[in-house]
Protein backbone atom coordinates (compact mmCIF):
# COMPACT_ATOMS: atom_id res chain seq x y z
CA UNK A 1 0.00 0.00 0.00
CA UNK A 2 0.91 3.46 -1.03
CA UNK A 3 4.81 2.26 -1.80
CA UNK A 4 5.95 4.73 -4.38
CA UNK A 5 3.73 7.84 -2.59
CA UNK A 6 5.94 6.49 0.39
CA UNK A 7 9.21 6.62 -1.11
CA UNK A 8 8.60 9.48 -2.74
CA UNK A 9 7.98 11.26 0.65
CA UNK A 10 10.35 9.39 2.24
CA UNK A 11 13.16 11.05 -0.32
CA UNK A 12 11.89 14.98 0.34
CA UNK A 13 12.16 14.48 4.08
CA UNK A 14 15.33 12.66 4.83
CA UNK A 15 16.84 15.47 2.94
CA UNK A 16 15.01 17.96 5.12
CA UNK A 17 15.54 16.54 8.46
CA UNK A 18 19.00 16.41 7.66
CA UNK A 19 19.17 19.70 7.77
CA UNK A 20 20.41 21.44 11.24
CA UNK A 21 18.50 24.77 10.14
CA UNK A 22 15.56 25.36 7.23
CA UNK A 23 15.10 28.30 5.35
CA UNK A 24 11.67 29.58 4.08
CA UNK A 25 13.29 28.76 0.29
CA UNK A 26 14.08 24.67 2.18
CA UNK A 27 10.69 24.40 3.16
CA UNK A 28 9.11 25.71 -0.54
CA UNK A 29 11.52 23.13 -2.58
CA UNK A 30 10.09 20.48 -0.27
CA UNK A 31 6.74 21.00 -0.23
CA UNK A 32 7.30 21.63 -4.16
CA UNK A 33 8.23 18.09 -4.09
CA UNK A 34 5.32 16.69 -2.37
CA UNK A 35 3.10 18.37 -4.33
CA UNK A 36 4.52 16.29 -7.54
CA UNK A 37 4.94 13.24 -5.33
CA UNK A 38 0.79 13.75 -4.47
CA UNK A 39 0.08 14.40 -7.99
CA UNK A 40 2.23 11.21 -9.48
CA UNK A 41 -0.06 9.14 -6.83
CA UNK A 42 -2.76 9.94 -8.60
CA UNK A 43 -4.47 12.50 -5.98
CA UNK A 44 -6.91 15.48 -7.41
CA UNK A 45 -5.20 18.70 -8.46
CA UNK A 46 -7.40 20.76 -5.77
CA UNK A 47 -6.12 17.99 -3.06
CA UNK A 48 -2.81 17.85 -3.81
CA UNK A 49 -2.88 21.77 -3.82
CA UNK A 50 -5.13 22.47 -0.62
CA UNK A 51 -2.81 19.83 1.15
CA UNK A 52 0.39 22.09 0.40
CA UNK A 53 -1.25 25.18 1.39
CA UNK A 54 -2.72 23.80 4.63
CA UNK A 55 0.77 22.54 5.26
CA UNK A 56 2.83 25.93 4.04
CA UNK A 57 -0.01 28.09 6.71
CA UNK A 58 1.03 25.61 9.82
CA UNK A 59 4.86 25.75 9.14
CA UNK A 60 5.10 29.54 8.85
CA UNK A 61 2.62 29.81 12.30
CA UNK A 62 4.21 27.44 14.18
CA UNK A 63 6.53 28.46 17.37
CA UNK A 64 9.57 26.87 16.93
CA UNK A 65 10.81 23.72 19.61
CA UNK A 66 13.71 23.26 21.32
CA UNK A 67 15.63 19.64 20.52
CA UNK A 68 13.57 19.48 17.37
CA UNK A 69 15.38 20.53 14.19
CA UNK A 70 13.06 22.42 11.79
CA UNK A 71 12.86 19.69 9.42
CA UNK A 72 11.48 17.14 11.58
CA UNK A 73 8.73 19.93 12.75
CA UNK A 74 7.92 20.00 8.74
CA UNK A 75 7.64 16.07 8.61
CA UNK A 76 4.95 16.41 11.78
CA UNK A 77 3.28 18.94 9.95
CA UNK A 78 2.80 17.18 6.84
CA UNK A 79 1.96 13.89 9.10
CA UNK A 80 -1.17 15.93 10.77
CA UNK A 81 -2.14 17.70 7.25
CA UNK A 82 -1.95 13.53 5.87
CA UNK A 83 -4.29 12.90 9.34
CA UNK A 84 -6.63 15.48 8.18
CA UNK A 85 -7.43 14.60 4.27
CA UNK A 86 -7.40 11.50 5.16
CA UNK A 87 -9.72 11.36 8.47
CA UNK A 88 -13.18 10.58 7.28
CA UNK A 89 -15.89 8.28 9.55
CA UNK A 90 -15.40 8.90 13.60
CA UNK A 91 -15.45 5.01 13.64
CA UNK A 92 -15.08 3.75 10.57
CA UNK A 93 -15.20 -0.09 11.04
CA UNK A 94 -18.42 0.34 13.02
CA UNK A 95 -21.74 -0.32 10.60
CA UNK A 96 -25.30 0.98 11.70
CA UNK A 97 -26.95 -2.22 12.13
CA UNK A 98 -29.04 -1.43 15.20
CA UNK A 99 -32.98 -2.88 14.41
CA UNK A 100 -32.93 -5.79 12.80
CA UNK A 101 -32.56 -7.21 10.45
CA UNK A 102 -30.10 -4.17 9.26
CA UNK A 103 -30.07 -4.18 5.71
CA UNK A 104 -26.58 -3.36 3.86
CA UNK A 105 -26.80 -2.45 0.12
CA UNK A 106 -23.02 -3.18 -1.50
CA UNK A 107 -22.91 -1.43 -5.02
CA UNK A 108 -20.18 -1.09 -7.95
CA UNK A 109 -18.40 -1.62 -10.88
CA UNK A 110 -17.99 -5.39 -11.91
CA UNK A 111 -15.03 -6.48 -10.95
CA UNK A 112 -14.49 -4.18 -8.35
CA UNK A 113 -14.53 -6.53 -5.70
CA UNK A 114 -18.19 -6.51 -4.57
CA UNK A 115 -19.45 -9.83 -3.89
CA UNK A 116 -15.22 -10.74 -2.21
CA UNK A 117 -16.52 -7.69 0.13
CA UNK A 118 -19.41 -8.84 0.66
CA UNK A 119 -18.32 -12.01 1.99
CA UNK A 120 -15.20 -10.49 3.90
CA UNK A 121 -17.85 -8.07 5.88
CA UNK A 122 -20.04 -10.65 6.64
CA UNK A 123 -17.49 -12.82 7.84
CA UNK A 124 -16.32 -9.75 10.37
CA UNK A 125 -19.22 -8.97 11.45
CA UNK A 126 -19.99 -12.64 12.85
CA UNK A 127 -16.53 -12.97 14.25
CA UNK A 128 -16.59 -9.29 16.19
CA UNK A 129 -19.56 -8.71 16.71
CA UNK A 130 -21.30 -11.87 16.63
CA UNK A 131 -23.86 -11.14 14.12
CA UNK A 132 -26.17 -13.50 12.49
CA UNK A 133 -25.31 -12.44 9.09
CA UNK A 134 -27.62 -13.41 5.25
CA UNK A 135 -26.52 -12.50 2.41
CA UNK A 136 -27.96 -12.31 -0.98
CA UNK A 137 -26.50 -11.81 -4.46
CA UNK A 138 -28.86 -9.47 -6.94
CA UNK A 139 -26.85 -9.95 -10.07
CA UNK A 140 -29.76 -11.99 -12.37
CA UNK A 141 -27.61 -11.34 -15.25
CA UNK A 142 -24.77 -13.49 -14.03
CA UNK A 143 -25.37 -16.82 -12.63
CA UNK A 144 -21.69 -17.38 -11.59
CA UNK A 145 -21.52 -14.08 -9.51
CA UNK A 146 -24.29 -15.88 -7.80
CA UNK A 147 -22.72 -18.70 -7.43
CA UNK A 148 -19.98 -17.49 -6.26
CA UNK A 149 -21.23 -15.16 -3.57
CA UNK A 150 -22.78 -19.07 -2.21
CA UNK A 151 -19.44 -20.45 -1.88
CA UNK A 152 -18.03 -17.86 -0.26
CA UNK A 153 -20.50 -17.84 2.25
CA UNK A 154 -20.04 -21.32 2.83
CA UNK A 155 -16.18 -20.52 3.21
CA UNK A 156 -16.44 -17.88 6.10
CA UNK A 157 -19.71 -19.70 7.31
CA UNK A 158 -22.52 -17.49 6.61
CA UNK A 159 -25.73 -18.00 5.46
CA UNK A 160 -26.44 -16.84 1.81
CA UNK A 161 -30.25 -16.92 0.09
CA UNK A 162 -31.36 -19.97 -2.00
CA UNK A 163 -31.04 -18.96 -5.31
CA UNK A 164 -34.33 -19.03 -7.13
CA UNK A 165 -34.21 -18.88 -10.60
CA UNK A 166 -36.18 -15.58 -13.25
CA UNK A 167 -36.30 -13.57 -10.27
CA UNK A 168 -36.01 -9.65 -10.36
CA UNK A 169 -32.80 -8.45 -8.25
CA UNK A 170 -36.42 -6.19 -6.42
CA UNK A 171 -38.02 -9.90 -6.02
CA UNK A 172 -34.64 -10.85 -3.95
CA UNK A 173 -34.44 -8.34 -2.49
CA UNK A 174 -37.50 -8.69 -0.46
CA UNK A 175 -37.58 -12.50 -0.58
CA UNK A 176 -33.77 -11.70 1.40
CA UNK A 177 -35.87 -9.45 3.46
CA UNK A 178 -38.64 -11.87 4.47
CA UNK A 179 -36.24 -14.56 5.20
CA UNK A 180 -34.13 -12.21 7.33
CA UNK A 181 -36.76 -11.19 9.27
CA UNK A 182 -38.53 -14.75 9.51
CA UNK A 183 -34.85 -16.41 10.06
CA UNK A 184 -33.74 -14.25 12.81
CA UNK A 185 -30.87 -12.42 11.29
CA UNK A 186 -29.46 -9.14 12.60
CA UNK A 187 -27.89 -7.97 9.06
CA UNK A 188 -29.10 -8.88 5.40
CA UNK A 189 -26.41 -7.72 2.69
CA UNK A 190 -27.77 -7.07 -0.81
CA UNK A 191 -24.77 -7.81 -3.39
CA UNK A 192 -26.18 -5.69 -6.31
CA UNK A 193 -25.34 -6.66 -10.10
CA UNK A 194 -21.93 -4.53 -11.10
CA UNK A 195 -21.81 -3.19 -13.77
CA UNK A 196 -18.76 -2.58 -16.41
CA UNK A 197 -19.53 1.57 -16.32
CA UNK A 198 -22.05 3.91 -15.18
CA UNK A 199 -25.47 2.37 -16.93
CA UNK A 200 -28.63 3.86 -16.77
CA UNK A 201 -31.14 0.91 -16.72
CA UNK A 202 -28.54 -1.04 -13.93
CA UNK A 203 -28.72 2.39 -11.82
CA UNK A 204 -32.17 2.23 -12.01
CA UNK A 205 -32.53 -1.10 -10.46
CA UNK A 206 -29.90 -0.15 -7.44
CA UNK A 207 -32.56 2.78 -7.03
CA UNK A 208 -35.39 0.27 -7.18
CA UNK A 209 -33.80 -2.11 -4.84
CA UNK A 210 -32.77 0.61 -2.81
CA UNK A 211 -36.46 1.64 -2.40
CA UNK A 212 -37.62 -1.33 -1.31
CA UNK A 213 -34.36 -2.33 1.34
CA UNK A 214 -34.35 1.06 3.15
CA UNK A 215 -30.92 0.18 3.42
CA UNK A 216 -29.04 1.27 6.86
CA UNK A 217 -25.52 1.35 5.36
CA UNK A 218 -25.27 1.41 1.39
CA UNK A 219 -21.35 0.48 0.47
CA UNK A 220 -19.86 1.53 -2.77
CA UNK A 221 -16.86 -1.11 -3.32
CA UNK A 222 -14.19 0.46 -5.69
CA UNK A 223 -10.88 -0.33 -7.22
CA UNK A 224 -8.12 1.44 -5.26
CA UNK A 225 -6.02 1.49 -8.32
CA UNK A 226 -7.70 3.47 -10.49
CA UNK A 227 -7.33 6.23 -8.57
CA UNK A 228 -8.84 9.22 -9.59
CA UNK A 229 -11.25 6.87 -11.72
CA UNK A 230 -12.09 5.56 -8.22
CA UNK A 231 -13.06 9.11 -7.27
CA UNK A 232 -15.14 9.78 -9.97
CA UNK A 233 -17.30 6.71 -9.97
CA UNK A 234 -18.11 7.28 -6.54
CA UNK A 235 -19.33 10.68 -7.13
CA UNK A 236 -21.46 9.33 -9.30
CA UNK A 237 -23.07 6.68 -6.90
CA UNK A 238 -23.69 8.76 -4.68
CA UNK A 239 -25.34 10.98 -7.11
CA UNK A 240 -27.53 8.69 -8.54
CA UNK A 241 -28.32 6.00 -4.98
CA UNK A 242 -26.40 7.92 -1.98
CA UNK A 243 -24.11 5.91 -0.49
CA UNK A 244 -22.93 6.00 3.34
CA UNK A 245 -19.29 5.02 2.54
CA UNK A 246 -16.34 3.14 0.40
CA UNK A 247 -14.50 0.27 0.55
CA UNK A 248 -11.39 0.60 -1.33
CA UNK A 249 -10.23 -2.46 -2.71
CA UNK A 250 -6.53 -3.62 -3.92
CA UNK A 251 -4.79 -1.32 -1.67
CA UNK A 252 -2.34 -4.55 -1.30
CA UNK A 253 -1.21 -3.81 -4.99
CA UNK A 254 1.48 -1.22 -5.53
CA UNK A 255 -1.04 1.21 -6.44
CA UNK A 256 0.03 4.94 -5.74
CA UNK A 257 -2.91 5.43 -3.73
CA UNK A 258 -4.38 8.54 -4.70
CA UNK A 259 -7.84 7.48 -4.59
CA UNK A 260 -7.38 7.15 -0.67
CA UNK A 261 -6.76 10.81 -0.40
CA UNK A 262 -8.59 12.37 -2.41
CA UNK A 263 -11.79 10.28 -1.66
CA UNK A 264 -13.26 11.86 1.23
CA UNK A 265 -12.07 15.59 -0.13
CA UNK A 266 -14.03 15.50 -3.13
CA UNK A 267 -16.82 13.25 -2.00
CA UNK A 268 -17.57 14.20 1.18
CA UNK A 269 -18.06 10.45 1.72
CA UNK A 270 -15.81 8.38 4.41
CA UNK A 271 -13.55 5.23 3.36
CA UNK A 272 -14.61 2.59 5.93
CA UNK A 273 -12.40 -0.49 5.27
CA UNK A 274 -9.99 -0.78 2.37
CA UNK A 275 -9.02 -4.75 0.99
CA UNK A 276 -6.12 -6.04 0.98
CA UNK A 277 -5.98 -8.97 -0.22
CA UNK A 278 -8.06 -12.17 -2.03
CA UNK A 279 -8.26 -13.99 1.48
CA UNK A 280 -11.52 -13.75 3.29
CA UNK A 281 -9.94 -11.86 6.38
CA UNK A 282 -7.97 -9.92 3.86
CA UNK A 283 -9.99 -6.33 4.89
CA UNK A 284 -8.77 -3.55 7.41
CA UNK A 285 -10.83 -0.60 8.91
CA UNK A 286 -9.73 2.69 7.58
CA UNK A 287 -8.01 4.21 10.08
CA UNK A 288 -6.70 7.95 9.36
CA UNK A 289 -3.69 7.99 11.79
CA UNK A 290 -2.51 4.44 10.78
CA UNK A 291 -2.47 5.47 7.41
CA UNK A 292 -0.66 8.32 7.37
CA UNK A 293 1.76 6.75 9.47
CA UNK A 294 2.28 4.04 7.39
CA UNK A 295 2.65 6.86 3.82
CA UNK A 296 5.16 8.62 5.34
CA UNK A 297 6.90 6.10 7.08
CA UNK A 298 8.67 8.36 9.60
CA UNK A 299 6.61 7.55 12.79
CA UNK A 300 9.78 8.03 15.13
CA UNK A 301 10.02 11.76 14.08
CA UNK A 302 6.25 12.69 14.55
CA UNK A 303 6.29 11.04 18.32
CA UNK A 304 9.37 12.82 19.18
CA UNK A 305 7.93 16.32 17.91
CA UNK A 306 4.77 15.07 20.03
CA UNK A 307 6.67 14.85 23.07
CA UNK A 308 9.37 17.97 22.43
CA UNK A 309 6.19 19.82 21.91
CA UNK A 310 4.48 18.99 25.08
CA UNK A 311 7.70 19.79 26.38
CA UNK A 312 7.44 23.45 25.39
CA UNK A 313 4.15 23.73 26.31
CA UNK A 314 5.19 22.72 30.25
CA UNK A 315 7.82 25.44 29.47
CA UNK A 316 5.66 28.22 29.13
CA UNK A 317 3.33 26.79 31.51
CA UNK A 318 6.25 26.77 34.15
CA UNK A 319 7.56 30.54 32.82
CA UNK A 320 4.11 31.90 33.55
CA UNK A 321 3.82 30.41 37.38
CA UNK A 322 6.82 32.15 37.91
CA UNK A 323 5.75 35.61 36.85
CA UNK A 324 2.43 34.75 39.08
CA UNK A 325 4.32 34.58 41.61
CA UNK A 326 6.13 37.74 41.52
CA UNK A 327 2.40 39.01 41.25
CA UNK A 328 3.19 40.12 37.29
CA UNK A 329 0.38 39.63 35.02
CA UNK A 330 -0.13 41.93 31.98
CA UNK A 331 -2.22 41.77 28.95
CA UNK A 332 0.36 39.14 27.21
CA UNK A 333 -0.16 37.11 30.35
CA UNK A 334 -3.80 37.31 29.98
CA UNK A 335 -3.55 36.90 26.18
CA UNK A 336 -1.51 33.22 27.10
CA UNK A 337 -4.60 32.35 29.53
CA UNK A 338 -7.13 33.06 27.04
CA UNK A 339 -5.44 31.05 24.23
CA UNK A 340 -4.81 28.21 26.59
CA UNK A 341 -8.19 28.77 27.57
CA UNK A 342 -9.71 28.46 24.07
CA UNK A 343 -7.48 25.04 23.82
CA UNK A 344 -9.26 23.69 26.95
CA UNK A 345 -13.00 24.23 25.78
CA UNK A 346 -13.79 27.60 26.90
CA UNK A 347 -13.50 29.96 30.02
CA UNK A 348 -15.29 27.69 32.05
CA UNK A 349 -12.66 25.00 31.87
CA UNK A 350 -9.82 27.09 32.85
CA UNK A 351 -11.39 29.27 35.52
CA UNK A 352 -12.57 26.25 37.33
CA UNK A 353 -8.63 25.65 37.89
CA UNK A 354 -7.46 28.66 38.10
CA UNK A 355 -6.95 29.51 42.08
CA UNK A 356 -9.70 31.79 43.50
CA UNK A 357 -11.33 32.10 40.05
CA UNK A 358 -14.37 30.15 41.55
CA UNK A 359 -16.60 33.52 41.76
CA UNK A 360 -15.26 35.29 38.66
CA UNK A 361 -16.19 31.60 36.46
CA UNK A 362 -19.65 32.13 37.53
CA UNK A 363 -20.01 36.10 36.81
CA UNK A 364 -18.47 34.71 33.45
CA UNK A 365 -21.00 32.21 33.37
CA UNK A 366 -24.03 34.25 33.91
CA UNK A 367 -22.82 36.45 31.27
CA UNK A 368 -23.11 34.41 28.80
CA UNK A 369 -19.60 34.00 27.34
CA UNK A 370 -18.72 31.63 24.78
CA UNK A 371 -15.55 30.94 22.59
CA UNK A 372 -16.13 33.67 20.42
CA UNK A 373 -15.89 36.13 23.63
CA UNK A 374 -12.70 34.77 23.56
CA UNK A 375 -11.40 34.94 20.48
CA UNK A 376 -12.53 38.65 20.49
CA UNK A 377 -10.68 39.40 23.98
CA UNK A 378 -7.37 37.51 21.56
CA UNK A 379 -8.32 39.94 19.20
CA UNK A 380 -8.14 43.54 20.88
CA UNK A 381 -4.94 42.55 22.90
CA UNK A 382 -3.47 41.80 19.44
CA UNK A 383 -4.72 45.74 18.49
CA UNK A 384 -2.33 47.31 21.29
CA UNK A 385 1.29 47.66 21.10
CA UNK A 386 4.28 46.01 22.32
CA UNK A 387 4.09 48.73 24.77
CA UNK A 388 0.46 48.63 26.04
CA UNK A 389 0.31 44.81 26.18
CA UNK A 390 3.39 45.33 28.99
CA UNK A 391 1.94 48.18 30.70
CA UNK A 392 -1.62 48.14 30.25
CA UNK A 393 -1.95 51.00 32.67
CA UNK A 394 -1.07 53.31 29.40
CA UNK A 395 -4.46 52.23 28.25
CA UNK A 396 -6.70 55.87 28.14
CA UNK A 397 -9.25 57.29 25.68
CA UNK A 398 -7.31 57.69 22.67
CA UNK A 399 -5.61 54.18 22.76
CA UNK A 400 -8.71 52.44 23.42
CA UNK A 401 -10.45 54.08 20.16
CA UNK A 402 -7.43 52.86 18.44
CA UNK A 403 -7.16 49.32 19.61
CA UNK A 404 -11.30 48.80 19.46
CA UNK A 405 -11.25 50.28 16.18
CA UNK A 406 -8.23 47.90 14.95
CA UNK A 407 -10.20 44.70 16.06
CA UNK A 408 -13.22 46.10 14.85
CA UNK A 409 -14.93 46.33 18.05
CA UNK A 410 -16.48 48.66 20.52
CA UNK A 411 -14.74 51.10 23.17
CA UNK A 412 -17.11 49.04 25.76
CA UNK A 413 -15.79 45.45 24.91
CA UNK A 414 -12.10 46.62 25.67
CA UNK A 415 -13.41 47.92 29.09
CA UNK A 416 -14.95 44.94 29.84
CA UNK A 417 -10.96 43.21 29.42
CA UNK A 418 -9.35 45.47 31.30
CA UNK A 419 -11.66 44.91 34.11
CA UNK A 420 -10.91 41.59 33.75
CA UNK A 421 -7.35 42.03 33.21
CA UNK A 422 -7.29 43.99 36.27
CA UNK A 423 -9.28 41.63 38.73
CA UNK A 424 -6.81 38.90 38.09
CA UNK A 425 -4.04 40.99 38.36
CA UNK A 426 -5.27 42.17 41.21
CA UNK A 427 -5.54 38.40 42.17
CA UNK A 428 -2.02 37.95 41.44
CA UNK A 429 -0.72 40.45 43.05
CA UNK A 430 -2.00 39.15 46.47
CA UNK A 431 -1.16 35.67 45.94
CA UNK A 432 2.32 36.82 45.10
CA UNK A 433 2.88 38.57 48.68
CA UNK A 434 1.18 35.57 50.42
CA UNK A 435 4.67 33.94 49.85
CA UNK A 436 6.79 32.41 46.78
CA UNK A 437 4.84 29.20 45.53
CA UNK A 438 3.33 28.56 48.88
CA UNK A 439 0.12 31.04 48.39
CA UNK A 440 -0.74 29.46 44.92
CA UNK A 441 -0.05 25.90 46.47
CA UNK A 442 -2.26 26.88 49.00
CA UNK A 443 -4.93 28.34 47.10
CA UNK A 444 -4.71 25.36 44.85
CA UNK A 445 -5.92 22.99 47.20
P1 LIG B 1 -17.13 -8.01 -8.22
O1 LIG B 1 -17.33 -8.25 -9.67
O2 LIG B 1 -17.09 -6.55 -7.91
O3 LIG B 1 -18.06 -8.75 -7.35
O4 LIG B 1 -15.63 -8.50 -7.90
P2 LIG B 1 -15.13 -9.82 -7.18
O5 LIG B 1 -15.50 -9.79 -5.76
O6 LIG B 1 -15.56 -10.99 -7.97
O7 LIG B 1 -13.57 -9.62 -7.26
C1 LIG B 1 -12.86 -9.63 -8.49
C2 LIG B 1 -11.44 -10.14 -8.22
O8 LIG B 1 -10.73 -9.24 -7.40
C3 LIG B 1 -11.41 -11.47 -7.51
O9 LIG B 1 -10.43 -12.28 -8.08
C4 LIG B 1 -11.02 -11.10 -6.07
O10 LIG B 1 -10.33 -12.14 -5.44
C5 LIG B 1 -10.14 -9.91 -6.31
N1 LIG B 1 -10.10 -9.01 -5.17
C6 LIG B 1 -11.14 -8.46 -4.48
N2 LIG B 1 -10.70 -7.65 -3.48
C7 LIG B 1 -9.35 -7.70 -3.52
C8 LIG B 1 -8.30 -7.06 -2.75
O11 LIG B 1 -8.53 -6.28 -1.80
N3 LIG B 1 -7.02 -7.35 -3.11
C9 LIG B 1 -6.74 -8.20 -4.14
N4 LIG B 1 -5.45 -8.40 -4.42
N5 LIG B 1 -7.67 -8.78 -4.89
C10 LIG B 1 -8.98 -8.56 -4.60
Amino acid sequence: MFENLSERLGGVFDRLTKQGALSAEDVKTALREVRVALLEADVSLAVARDFVKAVEAKATGQAVTKSVTPGQQVVKIVHDALVDVLRGAEDPGTLKIDNPPAPILMVGLQGGGKTTTTAKIAKRLKEREKKRVLMASLDTNRPAAMEQLAILGAQVGVDTLPIVKGESAVQIAKRAKQQATLGGYDVYMLDTAGRLHIDEVLMNEVQAVRDVATPRETLLVVDGLTGQVAVEVAEEFDAKVGITGVVLTRMDGDGRGGAALSMRAVTGKPIRFVGVGEKMDALETFEAERIAGRILGMGDIVALVEKAQETLEAEQAERMMKRFQKGLFNMNDLKGQLEQMLKMGGMQGLMGMMPGMGKLSKQIDEAGFDDSVLRRQIALINSMTKKERANPALLQASRKKRIAAGSGLEVSDLNQLIKMHRQMADMMKKMGKMGKGGALKQAMK
